[in-house]
């Protein structure tokens, strides 16, 4: 187990005892505890260093003469409101006005993609009492097709499928119409999943988004993938501007600050994290409890 926060700022702050004041110095000590406690949990060292800097601003800044809290309890939270507010402050929730609303799911192969679709329609069906329908455009792998297929079952929506078909910007654009149809409310697409550094496969995903214009556009990160989140969440993003970020697989051992690192360098808020392979296994994404889990 990664040794929290807390624990390593005991340590580090019994230099603040008896003081009633944050100074230079024992901020100091604190400040490198806090940094090495972001990288042990994943946050590149660039982006612990320019976080705990602004840290040590604050800590330093005006009014901060201790009155009802300890010099260590006070620097927890500094610490926790930057976190929380540099990644978003509040749960930032998803934009649901189309008619037919269209969510296109983006990511690279294995990032979860497939059983975020699936909980996702899930988790419209049952909190937010929508008529989903799960489309599935990864031409590539009838696997994939297959997977998808069972999860709606699973769920109990239906699910737009063209096994024949070779032209996934074709698919899409009959899903939504089959949904309208239908009186489906809400158009979930599936993709391919696709390496990054494979251009053919991102320009298709480009294509797809230009074609059925979604509402929200979401990329789907391994959150056990550290630092390459990051490089990944980069490319996808200059390529289909995405809106929101899913972060999957946060019941692994990971700390998660790839979700600190992913949203300091693209800006782009974090909209559900995904807690296991059970359809129900999904959260929105909320700012504080992540800190929380970063700082241990
Ligand atoms: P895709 O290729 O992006 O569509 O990825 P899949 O949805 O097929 O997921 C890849 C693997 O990760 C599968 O074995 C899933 O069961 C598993 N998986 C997906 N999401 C989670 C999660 O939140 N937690 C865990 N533990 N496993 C997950």
């Amino acid at each position: 187990m990664l040794e929290s926060l807390s624990e390593r700022l005991e340590g580090a702050l019994k230099v603040l005892k008896g003081e009633n004041k944050l100074t230079e110095i024992n901020v100091a000590a604190s400040i490198k505890e806090i940094r090495r406690a972001l990288v042990d949990a994943d946050v590149s060292y660039k982006i612990a260093k320019e976080f705990t800097d602004r840290v040590k601003e604050k800590a330093l800044g005006s009014d901060n003469v201790l009155k009802a809290v300890s010099p260590g309890q006070l620097m927890i939270k500094i610490v926790m409101d930057e976190l929380t507010d540099l990644m978003g402050g509040q749960a930032a929730g998803l934009n649901l006005a189309g008619k037919p609303t269209v969510i296109l799911i983006a990511g690279l192969q294995g990032s979860g993609k497939t059983t975020f679709s699936g909980k996702l329609a899930h988790w419209l069906k049952t909190q937010k009492k929508k008529s989903p329908l799960l489309v599935a455009c990864d031409v590539y792998r009838p696997a994939a097709m297959d997977q998808l297929t069972v999860l709606a079952e699973q769920v109990g929506v239906p699910v737009y499928k063209e096994p024949e078909s070779k032209n996934p910007v074709q698919i899409a654009l009959k899903a939504i119409q089959y949904a309208i149809e239908h009186k489906c409310d809400v158009v979930i697409v599936d993709t391919a999943g696709r390496l990054a550094i494979d251009e053919e496969m991102m320009a298709e995903i480009k294509n797809i988004k230009e074609a059925i214009l979604p509402q929200e556009t979401l990329f789907v990160v391994d959150a056990m993938t550290g630092q390459d989140a990051v490089n990944t969440a980069q490319v996808f993003n200059e390529t289909i501007n995405f809106d929101g970020v899913v972060l999957t697989k946060m019941d692994g051992d990971t700390r998660g600050g790839a979700a600190l690192s992913v949203k300091y360098t693209v800006g782009k808020p974090i909209k559900f994290a995904s807690t296991g392979e059970k359809m129900d296994a999904l959260e929105l994404f909320y700012p504080d409890r992540m800190a929380q889990r970063i700082l241990g």
